[in-house]
């Protein structure tokens, strides 16, 4: 109830890790853990490269599920492109983790986001529409997020992601945030408008994205992070 001191009300009860196995993939082979959340029904799936410790900070990149993006390849968001571009780099540093969490659309749930597209089809943007299907903008929530990665052996983490609030959430819970990896794809026609509002109404901190030009140094469709090797340069 009270929110001082960093306390909210929304905290993770605990996360369960139930399973896990070699994944052999397109990038790389790694090792797929499945969680579970220990008072709600949320699974969540975790991509492990290499050895996680405690000292030796971890690229992390916390990815919530996009069915649309992810499996359909869907233009209207960036989501596809930036898992992708997760799992090059932490197969080229060979060593991170990605946490798929299961909260699709933000929240709202694959039912809810198909007809907040339907709204979009209408002329809303992503945020109008959530919010005249009578949800808040953003439902995400890290907590359990951060359970899983102190599970994983990390206390220190290198976040791949434009989003503030992200960052924020996982320090509140007791992460240290050594460094952000910015995941910058090139944006097509249609996920313009889309990543417009993410900078916009979010604050998403798309710098190298020029969103009037439409133009950057790209690379196979994502751009290089600032730090750190590009994982399709050469
Ligand atoms: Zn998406």
């Amino acid at each position: 109830m009270d929110k001082e001191n960093g306390q909210t009300d929304e905290t993770c009860a605990g996360v369960e890790r139930l399973a896990e196995a070699d994944l052999p993939t397109e990038y790389g082979l790694f090792r797929i853990i499945g969680f579970k959340s220990k008072d709600t029904d949320e699974e969540f799936v975790v991509l492990v490269k290499g050895e996680l410790d405690q000292e030796t900070p971890g690229l992390v990149r916390i990815h919530s599920q996009c069915l649309t993006g992810d499996v359909f390849h869907s233009i209207k968001c960036d989501c596809g492109p930036q898992l992708d571009f997760a799992m090059r780099l932490i197969e080229e540093e060979g060593r991170g983790a990605i946490i798929y969490q299961p909260q699709e659309g933000r929240g709202i749930g694959i039912i809810n986001k198909i007809r907040a597209y339907a709204l979009q089809d209408a002329g809303l943007d992503t945020v109008e529409a959530n919010l005249s299907l009578g949800f808040e903008a953003d439902l995400r929530r890290y907590e359990c997020c951060a359970e899983i990665i102190r599970q994983l052996g990390l206390r220190r983490v290198r976040i791949m992601s434009n989003n503030p609030d992200k960052i924020a959430a996982l320090q509140a819970a007791g992460i240290e945030v050594m460094e952000r990896v910015p995941i910058e794809v090139v944006p097509n026609e249609r996920a313009l408008e889309y990543m417009k509002t993410k900078k916009e109404k979010f604050g998403h901190l798309l710098e190298k994205l020029n969103l009037k030009e439409k133009t950057a140094r790209s690379c196979g469709g994502v751009l290089a992070p600032s730090k750190g090797k590009s994982p399709c340069r050469g």
